[in-house]
């Protein structure tokens, strides 16, 4: 190209001496015409004292050395009178008045000419794309209005007498108008994205509560086909991140509900590696999600990511979904810093991967905080019977890294070896289905050689598989996990098998599994929440209890289906689009007066300083933390004033109940203490102690912003908090402890907060004591 580009140099005096074949060509003029020209025949007229100038100070400046100087957009003028745009490289050789400069110059007119076509044709795509999307967003909230009423009318119906051949349609209507409300909920937020309405909201959170969460959503879908489903976590990854958790979430259900989906029989894994980027603090983590399901053909990869492609008409009759999934996924992604792609093999599986680039919250690894308070379960042998090689190698992985001493079979008979004549076990873990003996089968047998003393026994089952209560009960297990095994949930249960932490972990399982409530405490319910991810997970855990909640995405939505038919319990989302829920509640406290207001509970994943007063004076009452905790929703479910015929369990009609675990104060009362005083009152009056002197210490500390001993001390505390039951206390000691060094997170608030929880558990605490002596 170099010989396309024309060469002018010209002397102090600004006379050309010099003009190459190129310059000839691009100019216009022969070299006899211009050599000994004033520089300023090739400057169209408007340009020429800029230019001057820009030479004089180019001249004087330090740095014009004798190289390449500076490289500039200038115009240039052509012997015909016209002008173009150039590009100039400038040197300068030489000194005062013996300088010359020399520029090469490069035509750029069609360059500039295809550069504004590409713009002028992308601006008209963008605004058909823009107009497709808003039309589609648009679209979406006109068919989602009427489509709600259907949902709240069946549900209505679905309550009435009807028949069995009535009461089935009346669902599979009730089924199909959700499926469908679900299809327009993608819709419209893959319009949202595309239209960039989509707004991150970073936060520090956990990330393995954010997988477990996801999983949970798959669950049942997988334990109805026996898959089994895993998670690993790499040592490496940080425990908690600064990002946007539902997003995240969004995009890990989107990849498990396919996997799930597309997988007939085997295994879907999750797992999280993560690399440290050069920035402070900063990773980027891989994410993967893999099934042994039917697999993707490798040219039919890149149509995957399309907006509504679906890659075979008759799987999508079988398997149903909107085809959006991914596309939705991928650009998420994007915007989170990272990008989507996946390796397939048609019928061995997929693994989808994907990465995010994210801040860690604090210093703590994933592993770390459990690590640390493995404490105990170090040192003892454990031995791990489960036929899926997937969860041995999590277990076995797990159990290292907590200090013990693991062995692993695939085999019951094998195991049944090792317990008969190798080491003796500390404890077992068995996993319920396996090919040949089962976990229950297998139990049984061990007892013939070890009773619950000398080996206790933790089973993990899967949802589907509910144990007779009867031959369980005999065995002596000492817990059953749910499969995905969550790592806290094991932690506590080896404890507590190892009576290192007698009866932690059984109170929610028991809780989790009450679906009888809605029966003995029947009530309707309304949730406003505007994230399709979140709208399942509130759906799900109701569900649980047995009931069948209508849900709606924002505050108009939830307004207009209060004057449609009555609700007991509104559970209302405090962000979300169209009307918040602040201004809905404050709506609905003007609009309803009591009996006929329903009782509205805020949810958030998280609490402004602030929110609360604010949620108060709109009339709401508690405040249901996101990720929600199913003890706490289990009681404001049945907070509710019941009306006289409806039983509801006695100690959770106490306000306090909800800050206090009253199991844990019972455990502590039936300890045998040899001391005269009362162990439990001896308990409760020293926590009070060491409370009245670490508040004030603590509420200095983070005025001074001391996070590191901020942090140490709200884990002293986290510890005998949670040793009392005290639930709320202990949750905010954790966050202290585990965002300390966070500056988004107002420590100060925290404080203030711990200080409210313990003003408010105080009454319940004299009561207790007082009950005692
Ligand atoms: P849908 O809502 O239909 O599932 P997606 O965008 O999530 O839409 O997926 C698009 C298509 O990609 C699916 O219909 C299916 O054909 C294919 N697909 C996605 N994930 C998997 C998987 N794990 N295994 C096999 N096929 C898959």
């Amino acid at each position: 190209m170099i010989a396309e580009d024309a060469i002018v140099s010209v002397d102090s005096r600004q006379r050309i001496i010099l003009f190459n074949e190129g310059a000839e060509k691009i100019f216009g003029y022969a070299q006899h015409e211009i050599l000994g020209q004033n520089l300023d025949i090739l400057v169209p007229e408007a340009n020429r004292k800029n230019h001057a100038d820009h030479l004089r100070r180019f001249a004087n400046s330090e740095t014009r050395a004798r190289r390449m100087g500076q490289r500039d957009e200038i115009f240039g003028l052509r012997k015909d009178g016209t002008q173009f745009p150039m590009e100039a490289s400038i040197c300068a050789i030489g000194h005062d008045d013996e300088l010359v400069f020399t520029a090469i110059l490069r035509d750029i007119s069609r360059r500039k000419e295809q550069t504004e076509e590409l713009r002028r044709a992308k601006e008209i795509a963008e605004s058909a794309d823009y107009a497709k999307s808003m039309f589609l967003a648009n679209m979406s909230h006109e068919i989602r209005t009427p489509l709600n009423a259907v949902v709240g009318m069946t549900s209505l119906l679905l309550d009435t007498r009807l028949s069995d051949e009535q009461h089935d349609c009346a669902e599979t209507i009730r089924a199909s108008s959700e499926a469908l409300l679900n299809i327009i909920n993608d819709i419209l937020d893959y319009s949202k994205i595309e239209t960039d309405k989509l707004e991150l909201e970073n936060y520090t959170f956990d990330l393995r509560n954010c997988i477990e969460e996801s999983l949970d959503l798959v669950s049942p879908v997988a334990a109805k086909k026996q898959l089994n489903l895993a998670y690993m976590i790499d040592d490496e990854v940080p425990a908690t991140i600064v990002s946007d958790v539902t997003r995240l979430r969004q995009v890990l259900v989107n990849l498990l509900s396919n996997a799930t989906k597309f997988t007939l029989r085997g295994e879907v894994v999750i797992k999280v590696e993560a690399e440290r980027l050069p920035e402070e603090n900063t990773y980027r983590l891989r994410f993967s999600v893999s099934d042994t399901g039917i697999g993707i053909a490798a040219d039919e990869i890149d149509k995957l990511f399309k907006p509504f492609n679906q890659l075979d008409i008759s799987t999508t009759r079988k398997f149903g979904g909107s085809g959006l999934g991914l596309a939705i996924s991928r650009r998420l992604v994007e915007i989170m810093g990272g990008r989507i792609w996946l390796e397939s093999e048609p019928g061995q599986g997929s693994t989808f991967h994907f990465d995010i680039v994210a801040q860690a919250g604090g210093q703590d690894l994933a592993h770390s905080f459990l690590r640390e308070h493995a404490g105990e379960l170090t040192g003892r042998k454990i031995l791990i019977v489960d036929d899926n090689v997937t969860n041995r190698r999590i277990l076995v992985k797990q159990s290292l890294l907590w200090g013990m001493l693991p062995s692993a079979t695939a085999s019951g008979i094998e195991a049944l070896d090792l317990v008969r004549h190798g080491d003796s076990f500390d404890l077992a873990v068995l996993d319920m289905s396996m090919p040949e003996m089962d976990g229950l089968e297998l139990a049984r047998r061990i007892r013939q050689h070890r009773s619950a003393t000398n080996l206790p026994l933790i089973m993990l089952t899967s949802l589907s598989k509910r144990l007779e209560s009867d031959s369980v009960d005999e065995l002596g297990f000492s817990a059953y996990l749910n499969k995905p095994v969550k790592t806290g949930q094991l932690m506590e249960a080896l404890k507590a098998a190892l009576g290192v932490e007698k009866r932690a972990g059984r109170r929610s399982a028991a809780v989790a599994f009450d679906e009888t409530l809605a029966q003995r405490n029947p009530l309707r319910i309304l949730v406003a929440e505007d994230n399709a991810i979140n709208q399942k997970v509130v759906q799900q855990l109701l569900q649980k209890f047995g009931y069948r909640a209508d849900i709606v995405s924002d505050g108009v939505e939830a307004l207009s289906a209060l004057e449609r038919q009555d609700y007991d319990l509104v559970l209302m989302d405090l962000h979300m689009p169209e009307m918040d829920g602040l201004t809905a509640a404050t709506e609905i406290q003007q609009r309803y007066s009591p009996p006929q207001r329903p009782r509205v509970v805020p949810m958030t994943a998280n609490v402004l300083p602030g929110d609360r007063e604010a949620c108060g004076e709109a009339g709401m009452q508690d405040f249901l933390a996101k990720p929600i905790d199913i003890d706490h929703l289990y009681r404001i479910l049945c907070n509710l004033d019941p009306g006289p015929s409806r039983e509801i369990p006695a100690d959770v009609t106490d306000h306090a109940a909800a800050d206090i675990d009253f199991e844990r104060l019972d455990m502590i009362r039936e300890t045998p203490s040899d001391g005269d005083q009362n162990l439990l009152a001896w308990v409760i009056d020293t926590f009070l102690e060491d409370l009245d002197e670490r508040l004030p210490r603590m509420r200095d500390l983070a005025e001074r912003a001391d996070w590191k001993a901020l942090a140490e001390e709200a884990h002293r505390l986290y510890s005998s908090a949670s040793n009392l039951g005290l639930v709320r206390i202990s949750n905010i000691c954790m966050q202290l402890e585990l965002e300390a060094a966070n500056a988004e997170v107002d420590k100060v608030g925290l404080v203030q907060e711990l200080v409210a929880a313990w003003q408010s558990v105080l009454p319940e605490l004299e009561r207790q004591k007082a009950l005692d002596q």
